[in-house]
């Protein structure tokens, strides 16, 4: 067994230079962040909103395939509800899932409402497609697969429209390095690294009476991930340092079909969307033939776990690291209008989807725990709301239904900013100063982010096992051990907040010896309800070791 991490309480940085204070402050600005910040605006007297480098950076704006909602009259909740069960194998929270597809509709059609333009057949319906999992046609789309870009495009521009007004204020080039908190461990604020002119420039503290954190997910703790280079787990290390809980940290969606671009390629790697299997693509080998019919009955559109590990198993009894995806029968001039920015990817790179199968492998795509809240998005902690990926609400349980996390995004903005506004409303979450900053700090050097990463990926990546798990815990304590440094900066806080993200989801993965949704396990290829039918949550103790607790849920009739 791996030993439990010891997880420190800051950050090293040098004291703040200056202060602001905010009723609410929201961190990040991707679909989570701006809809939180958009809505708290009309309820609270003073949002604070941050973001680490500019407001269209994240990955809302490279979301592909679009967002799920049974808006079609043939569609039902009821349906997208069971569709999201069967995909999370037994962990998803039904009750969670109930608010977002029993919600869902309604958001969508605010995001309309506010300017998010989807697209639409000739006859002016929206027209919705399929992905994996779903067995009803209830995505939407926009610019055929530029989806992101126009939610995040509408919610800028809305934004746009009430910068001027004194109820809000946004920080671009704003990093949060740690949560501020009293001695009991409320929250009260944030710290953060501007780079700015004048007063708010470097380290500074901003306070406030609740704080949401919207800061995405973890992808660049791997090699190669379809996530954006600031997706670097910031808000979850923090959540973490402060002694938040975490759940499901180990089910890390890796998406099958990301374009292989070669042997050692890292970074943000390019997504061939799951729509395009929705149109009819399908997975052949280097032969040409067909491998998933043999292995669901959705074949090609089975959800992205049995995708991913069919992958991954035919990938190892043929020798290769990739497949290939075979889109050529859908034509040029469909591939063109329907994918027209993965079409214009690919041949950028010198691949034609439209004349040769496109070669394909899974890499990192989403996480589906994080910090763990209620259905009004509190976390544990008093004064701390989590919204998006950096979020575990329960609706994805083992694995995320595709096109699913922008709508967790919308749907549970709304609710925190419902929440935050009654809460508010009784004098409830006073603003408050911090206590002093006490206790452990750490910095690892920002320059051991690739040691991290190669780590992570050859042990606690697509296939885990107990020997590599151990492997990579181990890799990443002599990092720890070996690189503590004083020089704060981004760098070095995002490269210290990978390593420790990084070792709670290792330790987490060492606990869950099966297999099930995101989580594949070599050493345990099957799912054990009877032992791990549940969910494990940590947190950092008092003497800073990580404590891990189990979580057992009821068994979904009918569904698992
Ligand atoms: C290539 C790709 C395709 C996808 N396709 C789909 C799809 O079709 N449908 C779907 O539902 N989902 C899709 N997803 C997943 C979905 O895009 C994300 O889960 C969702 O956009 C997350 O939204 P968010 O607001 O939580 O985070 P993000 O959009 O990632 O925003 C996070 C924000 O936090 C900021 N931030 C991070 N750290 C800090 C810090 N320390 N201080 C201040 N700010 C910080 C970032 O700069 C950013 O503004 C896709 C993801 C990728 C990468």
């Amino acid at each position: 067994m791996i030993p439990a991490p010891s997880i420190p309480r800051w950050l090293q940085s040098s004291d703040p230079g200056w202060s602001t204070a905010a009723d609410v402050i929201v961190v990040g600005s991707g679909i989570a962040g701006l809809s939180a910040a958009l809505r708290l605006r009309q309820r609270v007297d003073r949002v604070l909103l941050v973001t680490k480098t500019v407001l269209d950076e994240g990955s809302t704006g490279w979301a592909q395939g679009g967002i799920a909602a049974a808006m079609d009259p043939k569609d039902s909740a009821e349906e997208h509800l069971r569709d999201t069960l069967v995909a999370g194998v037994g962990l998803c929270d039904p009750e969670a899932v109930r608010v977002l597809v029993t919600e869902g509709p309604t958001a969508v059609r605010e995001l309309i409402e506010l300017g998010a333009q989807f697209d639409r057949s000739a006859s002016g319906e929206i027209s919705l497609t399929r992905e994996g999992g779903h067995h009803a046609n209830r995505i939407l789309h926009a610019g055929g697969d530029a989806t992101g870009k126009e939610i995040s495009r509408a919610l800028i521009a809305a934004l746009h429209r009430v910068i001027e007004d004194p109820g809000i204020e946004v920080i671009e080039h704003a990093l949060v390095v740690d949560l501020l908190h009293t001695e009991d461990r409320r929250v009260c604020g944030v710290t953060l690294h501007v780079i700015g002119e004048g007063q708010v420039d470097g380290v500074g503290s901003a306070y406030a009476r609740a704080v949401v954190l919207a800061t995405g997910g973890l992808g660049q703790i791997y090699s190669a991930t379809t996530n954006p280079p600031v997706a670097t787990a910031d808000g979850m290390a923090a959540a973490l340092r402060a002694g938040a809980a975490i759940a499901d940290l180990e089910f890390v969606q890796f998406h099958p079909t990301v374009l292989w671009l070669g042997e050692g390629s890292s970074g943000q790697q390019p997504l061939i969307s799951e729509a395009v299997r929705g149109e009819g693509a399908f997975l052949v080998d280097a032969c040409g033939e067909r491998f998933m019919t043999a292995v669901h009955p959705l074949a090609d559109l089975a959800p992205r776990d049995v995708v991913s590990r069919a992958i991954i198993a035919h990938m190892a009894s043929a020798g290769t690291d990739h497949v290939f995806l075979d889109c050529r029968h859908l034509g040029a001039a469909f591939l063109e209008e329907r994918f027209p920015s993965i079409v214009a990817r690919c041949r950028e790179l010198g691949f034609d989807p439209a004349t040769q199968p496109l070669p394909v492998a899974p890499a990192q795509h989403y996480a589906s725990g994080g910090i763990k809240t209620c259905l009004e998005g509190r976390s544990s902690l008093e004064g701390l709301y989590a919204c998006g990926e950096v979020s575990c609400t329960g609706v994805h349980g083992a694995n995320r239904l595709a096109s699913n996390s922008l709508l967790e995004g919308l749907v549970f903005a709304r609710r925190i900013a419902e929440d935050i506004t009654t809460r508010f409303a009784a004098g409830e979450l006073p603003l408050t100063t911090r206590a002093p900053r006490r206790g452990s700090q750490a910095l690892v050097r920002g320059k051991r982010r690739l040691a991290i990463q190669r780590a992570m990926t050859a042990g606690s990546g697509t296939v885990r096992s107990a020997r590599s798990l151990a492997a990579a815990a181990e890799a990443l304590s002599s990092i720890k051990a070996a690189s503590q440094h004083r020089e704060g900066g981004p760098q070095s806080w995002e490269t210290t907040n990978l390593l420790h993200v990084g070792q709670v989801l290792t330790y987490a993965a060492a606990l869950r010896e099966e297999t099930r949704g995101g989580h594949v396990r070599s050493d345990f290829p099957e799912r054990d309800d009877g032992h791990f039918l549940g969910h494990t949550v940590v947190a950092r103790g008092e003497d800073d070791t990580l404590n891990a607790s189990w979580h057992p849920v009821a068994r979904q009739e009918g569904i698992t």
